[in-house]
């Protein structure tokens, strides 16, 4: 049997050194991981189990090219946060498993309509306007994890027009990736080519057309931007 339409093109993100492309399939971003982040919306940071929402593989955005401001919002915010991709997938995997299913690592950026969010959050409807738009999660090239080893601290920062506006360390994250990794794969059915936005550290801020957008994980990856200026 053939398929009745054109199937669409698979998502892809290139892997560092000329590695090839990782084929990207869901996209699992966790909720205020960050205690910091977290009081910032306005959450109490102890109280709360992590809890999770998707985007769409057509969000992601790589390569350098113009993010596309999106419609229907004047408030989008970056999120700068590490990227987990996922070689393996699985069901129920142990804390103590978990780093088995990683490929690597990247930067990535949860963009947010902000304000679509907040009309969701005060009629305690889903977040999907909010969260999902095309370009909404701009993401750098992949490192692998057997160049980068295991990735549990170090500075994650961004900037905009050389400003820095977030500035945190992966050791602060409430929820550990192998924690989210296993709570996820309870959750979820995971798959290869899942990718994990982990949360943000405080500083979350709007977004402007022609502002030049940098995110890095320190001696590991960058990714640079720009907010398209149409
Ligand atoms: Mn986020």
């Amino acid at each position: 049997m053939t398929y009745v339409i054109e199937p669409t093109p698979r998502v892809s993100i290139p892997v560092t050194h000329g590695g090839g492309l990782f084929p990207v399939n869901n996209i699992y971003c966790v909720g205020r991981n960050y205690a910091e982040h977290a009081i910032e919306m306005g959450a109490d940071p102890d109280r709360e189990l992590p809890f999770f929402f998707m985007k769409p593989g057509y969000a992601v955005l790589t390569g350098g090219v113009d993010m596309i401001y999106p419609n229907h919002s004047k408030d989008v915010h970056h999120e700068v946060e590490l990227v987990v991709a996922l070689a393996k997938g699985g069901s129920d995997i142990s804390v103590a498993d978990a780093m088995t299913l990683v490929f690597g690592y990247g930067v990535g950026v949860d963009m947010t309509r902000r304000d679509l969010q907040g009309e969701a959050k005060e009629d305690r409807r889903p977040w999907e306007a909010g969260k999902t738009f095309r370009h909404a999660a701009p993401c750098s090239d992949l490192v692998p994890i057997a160049e980068s080893n295991e990735i549990n601290s170090g500075a994650i920062s961004l900037s905009i027009n050389g400003q820095v506006r977030q500035s945190g360390d992966i050791n602060q994250m409430i929820w550990k990736v192998p924690e989210v990794i296993s709570r996820l794969s309870e959750l979820f059915f995971l798959q290869p080519g899942d990718l994990i936005f982990t949360g943000t550290p405080a500083g979350v801020g709007p977004v402007h057309r022609g502002d030049l957008i940098n995110a890095s994980i320190v001696d590991v990856i960058s990714l640079s931007f720009r907010i398209g200026s149409s």
